[in-house]
């Protein structure tokens, strides 16, 4: 592994960076407090190829590597959380099974329009029974003639009041368990499908996230995405490639707070001195910095290995749970070095803490990761 960025590489991150100095940073704390979903700044992403970032130009994709994704995702979440995860979940959540699983005419529709960002995906697994165990899953959906009959209300859908075009995963068997989970794309404006209510949130506000509520709504056996019964499949292969996505935004939201908090620490004085001279400064400021790199680098070696080809699940896991855990200390610490002005609102640092803990919830918590480590260690 070579841990060098290639010139292509070096380059989307300094367009990247610009964009999201000048683009999406001035949003940021509108976003946060308003909530509203930042479809102008998605448009814009969209003409950079930040929609489709790792997928072929055939499939309307910008044809980069996984580790330009993590750049990516980094650089915008050091500005914006809630933009980076909607990009996340735009690329990695959506894109990606269809590009790994989906049908010619499925990739012409459902793909090509999202991945060159004209229109917005989400990936709904997790319902308001079942979130880790989601092979709990109980929305069912009946095959009737060519097509399937679902009912069932989906819960925390990130992009999921914006999308147009949502990834379903649900029961086609309740009897097989796992083995009868099956996804199916649902396209917004199908008779029995609404949106329900939006998530009042710690933070990451502006993602559009609520219900997804089916109701008698009929899709065509043409939406199903791989075989029946292979869902569960789709699912967690996918929530690979996520987890380095919600990994890559920790990195940003942590090193977005690690230079604020290294700036404020040369500017504020106590005592006489900046507090950038008191030693319980140095030393935590050091601690972030090391943190963050340590993250980074199992970022990186995660999407390195996906490019490889290789599984990748278990680094995918190990650069999640570092990660995430990575970003509240080091929110945390940048809060502590803004004293309390790290409380208010007036600061970045307040937001970047809260956005941080979600980095630990979703695309399986902590827990669930040290679960995917330790079967991977353990197998015989
Ligand atoms: C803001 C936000 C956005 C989200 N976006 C999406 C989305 O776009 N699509 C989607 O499908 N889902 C999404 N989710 C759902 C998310 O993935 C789940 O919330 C998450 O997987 C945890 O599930 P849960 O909330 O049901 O918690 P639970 O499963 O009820 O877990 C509660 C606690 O028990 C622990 N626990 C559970 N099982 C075990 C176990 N076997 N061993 C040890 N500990 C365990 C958990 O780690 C946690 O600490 C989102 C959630 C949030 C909050």
């Amino acid at each position: 592994m070579n841990l060098d960025l290639t010139e292509e590489q070096s380059l989307l991150q300094k367009t990247v960076r610009d964009f999201a100095e000048s683009e999406v940073r001035p949003l940021a704390k509108e976003l946060d407090e308003t909530g509203r979903f930042p479809h102008a700044t998605f448009k814009k992403a969209a003409e950079l190829g930040l929609t489709g970032i790792a997928l072929p130009e055939s499939e309307g994709g910008a044809n980069f590597d996984h580790i330009a994704y993590t750049i990516v995702i980094e650089e915008i979440s050091r500005c914006c959380a809630s933009t980076g995860v909607i990009l996340s979940v735009q690329n990695s959540l959506y894109c990606d099974p269809i590009h790994r699983y989906g049908t010619p005419e499925q990739k012409k529709k459902f793909l090509e329009p999202f991945a060159r960002g004209e229109k917005i995906g989400c990936y709904a697994l997790t319902e308001p029974q079942a979130g880790s165990n989601a092979a709990a899953l109980q929305t069912k959906a009946v095959l009737h003639g060519d097509k399937y009959v679902l009912n069932g209300t989906k819960a925390w859908i990130t992009n999921g009041g914006a999308a147009d075009a949502a990834i379903v995963y649900v029961n086609t068997h309740p009897e097989k368990g796992e083995k009868g989970i099956t996804a199916l794309l649902v396209e917004k404006g199908t008779a029995g499908f609404k949106t329900g209510k939006e998530e009042k949130k710690l933070g990451i506000s502006a993602t559009a996230c609520c219900e997804l509520i089916f109701t008698d709504c009929e899709v065509p056996v043409s939406n199903r995405i791989g075989n029946e019964g292979e869902g569960y499949k789709v699912a967690l292969s996918t929530l690979d490639g996520g987890r380095i996505g919600i990994a890559s935004q920790a990195v940003g939201i942590a090193q977005g707070a690690f230079e604020a908090a290294q700036k404020y620490a040369q500017e504020r004085l106590a005592f006489g001195h900046p507090i950038s001279q008191f030693q319980a400064i140095q030393f935590m400021l050091a601690d972030m910095v090391t943190d963050l790199d340590a993250a980074r680098l199992l970022v990186r070696k995660a999407a390195w290995k996906q490019d490889t080809g290789a599984r990748f699940s278990m680094d995918a896991a190990i650069a999640k749970l570092f990660s995430s855990e990575m970003a509240t200390r080091v929110t945390h610490k940048a809060i502590q070095i803004h004293g309390g002005n790290g409380y208010s609102r007036e600061y970045p640092v307040e937001r970047n803490y809260r956005d941080a803990r979600i980095t630990e919830i979703y695309e399986g918590t902590s827990e669930i990761q040290r679960l995917v480590i330790s079967s991977w260690l353990l197998r015989s």
